[in-house]
């Protein structure tokens, strides 16, 4: 899904009441538009440990306009869903992270067994 909003009326759709009932929940997730504008920007909150931030930041339930308790982190699960198919742990992201000599300033990989030949280790860093 592109737009918070469309977000909303999905929560609206699945569990009842009104978009802004849901919105400042789908607003948190995409946030992070404001520092990547494509779909990178869901390294930040997309993922299992995500849904569990929300639910430390909205609470564990929201009571929605018609007056149903609806899970926080249901809602935070949707979300990722619709966007992602499927709700990838942080470590995912992490794994998609190409290493760069910046990143390992003062920790260079030099360990015998992360080189599979002379030119490239593991992680697919020349060195
Ligand atoms: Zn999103």
């Amino acid at each position: 899904m592109a737009n918070c909003y469309h977000h909303s009326l999905s929560s609206v759709k699945k569990w009842g009441g009104k978009p802004e009932d849901y919105q400042a929940i789908h607003d948190w997730f995409d946030e992070s538009k404001k520092i990547m504008a494509d779909f990178r920007h869901r390294a930040l909150r997309h993922h299992a440990e995500g849904c569990f931030a929300c639910e430390k930041e909205f609470g564990v339930a929201i009571k929605n306009s018609d007056g149903r308790y609806v899970p926080v982190r249901l809602i935070a699960e949707r979300h990722i869903i619709e966007d992602l198919g499927y709700i990838p742990s942080m470590s995912d992201w992490f794994k998609q992270i190409k290493p760069t000599k910046w990143m390992m300033r003062g920790g260079y990989l030099k360990t015998k067994d992360l080189i599979d030949d002379k030119n490239i280790n593991k992680l697919g860093v020349r060195i």
